[in-house]
């Protein structure tokens, strides 16, 4: 079940949307035109980061590992943790690219603060 209110405009014109009654999935555009329009604009984002932003686009190859229990928290726990953190930044960069409306600023939001966090407690770690 989806917890956010339907959009009420379309995702690529603007133009207003009107929602199916009796709760269908929530439409985001107004046709097929408008939705191919945003997937294509999407797909072009993703292209422009990949060429001029290659550390954004980067997709993390370090999964991660899990936290340390309460009585562990060695300098290697640590690097491991901001390195999964700065992988989840990844994710959400990417989700503030292709995920519908408002929900992509958010996510774009996050990845930002989290990415100002990072570099400015453990920039010299991520190097
Ligand atoms: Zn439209």
């Amino acid at each position: 079940m989806n917890a956010e209110a339907p959009p009420t405009n379309c995702g690529a014109c603007g133009r207003p949307l009107e929602q199916a009654p009796g709760g269908h999935r929530a439409r985001y555009y107004c046709n097929a035109t408008c939705r191919k329009a945003a997937w294509r604009g999407r797909a072009s984002a993703w292209s422009w980061l990949e060429h001029n932003e290659p550390q954004i686009a980067a997709v993390p190859t370090k999964a991660p590992t899990g936290l340390p229990s309460p009585g562990k928290s060695t300098v290697n726990d640590v690097a491991e943790t901001v390195c999964a953190a700065a992988a989840v930044c990844g994710e959400l960069r990417r989700h503030g690219l292709a995920a519908p409306g408002l929900l992509a600023v958010k996510c774009y939001r996050v990845a930002s603060a989290l990415d100002a966090a990072l570099a400015a407690e453990f920039g010299d770690l991520l190097r």
